[in-house]
C-alpha cells in the first residue's frame, strides 16, 4: 500500500484537508433557480475537457495517500454520468478511503440505488426543496416530485446510509414549507439539512433579503419541535439538532450568516479536473497537465494548492454582497 504522508495537506492557517467533493459532470437534467443559469444560456463544459474515470480515480487515490479519507460524488447531476457506479466502486476500493457518499437530485435514484449500494456507496443526500408538485417544478425546472420521493424511498430500502435531504429555503419561494420538509424527513427517520442560499446562482437572483438565514429557519423549527442540540462536529458543515424520539436529525448549513471556514477540511475536484480548496475561491488549479506526469509532481502541486487555501468566505465580504461569482454551483460541484 502507498505511504500516507501525515499532515501534508495543511494550509497556512493550520487546517488539514481530509474530505473531497468530486464533481463528475457540470450537466444537470434539472434547472434549479438558485443554481443554474437560464435554460438555453448554459455554457456546459466541453465534453473533451471532462476528466475521465481513471483520471478521477488517480486524483482521489493521490489525495487519499495525503490524508483525504471521505469522498462525496456530486455534480451537476452525478447520476447523469454514464457508469458512475463503477467510479464509486473504484473509490470505495481505495483502502484509505473510509466513506464514499453522493449528492443527487434523485431523478435516477430509484433505478440506481441498489447498484450504488453494491458498488460501495455509503450515504446519499437528495435535494428536495418543496413538497408541492407544481412548486417543485417551478423551483427545480422539472415536474419530478413523485419520482424524487420514490428515489428517496428506494435509497432507504436499498440500505444506503445515511439518507439525508438537502433543502435551500428562499423567501417568497418555499420559506413556508420548512416545517413540512422537516416532517417529511422525520416521518421517514432520515436527516434533513437546510443550506443557506449562496450567491453562486446562475440567474443572479441571490440577495441578502431573499436568503432565509439559519436563525430564521431555527426559530420556525424550534417553535414546532422540542429540539435537542447536538452541536457541530469539527470540520462539519452542519450544526445539528435531534428531533423528538431520536428518529432523525435536523441541521443548518450557514455559509453566509455563520460561516465555518476556520475548521474547513474540504477540497473540491471539478468535472474538468481542477482542484479548489474553497467553494468561494475564484482561483482554480488545473490537475490535468499533472496527470501526464508522475505521482511525486502531482502530490507536490496538490500540497502547494492546499497551502494557498483562502481564509474563507468569512473573510470575503464582497462575496456576501454578490459582487464576485467564481462559477455557478452546478459547475463547481455542490
Ligand atoms: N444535482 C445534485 C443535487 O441536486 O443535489 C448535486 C449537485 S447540487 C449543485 C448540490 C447541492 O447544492 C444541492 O443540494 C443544491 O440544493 C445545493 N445548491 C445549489 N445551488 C445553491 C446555492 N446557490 N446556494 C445553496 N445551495 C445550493
Amino acid at each position: 500500500m502507498a505511504q500516507r504522508t501525515e499532515g501534508s495537506l495543511v494550509d497556512s492557517k493550520g487546517r488539514v484537508a481530509s474530505k473531497l467533493r468530486v464533481s463528475v459532470t457540470d450537466r444537470c437534467n434539472f434547472a434549479c433557480l438558485f443554481c443554474m443559469p437560464d435554460k438555453g444560456k448554459v455554457d456546459w463544459l466541453p465534453i473533451q475537457d471532462i476528466l475521465d474515470f481513471p483520471g478521477v480515480e488517480r486524483v482521489v487515490r493521490t489525495l487519499s495517500e495525503l490524508g483525504v479519507d471521505e469522498v462525496r460524488v456530486t455534480g451537476g447531476e452525478p447520476l447523469l454520468r454514464n457508469g458512475v457506479e463503477t467510479l464509486v466502486k473504484a473509490i470505495a476500493d481505495i483502502p484509505s478511503v473510509r466513506s464514499v457518499a453522493m449528492t443527487t437530485n434523485g431523478w435516477f435514484l430509484a433505478k440506481k440505488a441498489k447498484a450504488l449500494k453494491e458498488a460501495g456507496l455509503g450515504g446519499v443526500t437528495v435535494s428536495l426543496h418543496s413538497l408541492r408538485r407544481e412548486r417543485f417544478g417551478k423551483i427545480s425546472g422539472a415536474d419530478a416530485l413523485p419520482r424524487v420521493v420514490e428515489g428517496i424511498d428506494a435509497a432507504i430500502s436499498a440500505g444506503l446510509s445515511p439518507v439525508k435531504v438537502n433543502s435551500v429555503a428562499i423567501k417568497g419561494y418555499n420559506d413556508d414549507e420548512v416545517l413540512d420538509l422537516v416532517d417529511f424527513a422525520h416521518s421517514r427517520g432520515i436527516s434533513i439539512r437546510f443550506i443557506e442560499f449562496m450567491p453562486l446562482d446562475g440567474l443572479g437572483i441571490w440577495s441578502a433579503e431573499n436568503m432565509m438565514t439559519g436563525k430564521e429557519i431555527l426559530e420556525k423549527v424550534s417553535g414546532a419541535y422540542g429540539l435537542v442540540p447536538m452541536g457541530r462536529k469539527k470540520g462539519s458543515t452542519a450544526r445539528l439538532w435531534g428531533l423528538p424520539d431520536g428518529k432523525s436529525d435536523f441541521g443548518l448549513i450557514t455559509p453566509m450568516s455563520d460561516p465555518f471556514c476556520d475548521d474547513c477540511d474540504r477540497l473540491r475536484l471539478t468535472a474538468d479536473g481542477k482542484l479548489l480548496s474553497c467553494l468561494f475561491d475564484t482561483q482554480y488549479y488545473d490537475l490535468k497537465p499533472l496527470l501526464k506526469g508522475d505521482d511525486a509532481a502531482l502530490k507536490r502541486f496538490i500540497i502547494e494548492t492546499v497551502r494557498k487555501k483562502p481564509d474563507g468566505v468569512a473573510y470575503m465580504p464582497w462575496i456576501r454582497e454578490g459582487w464576485a461569482k467564481p462559477r455557478n454551483m452546478n459547475a463547481i460541484g455542490g
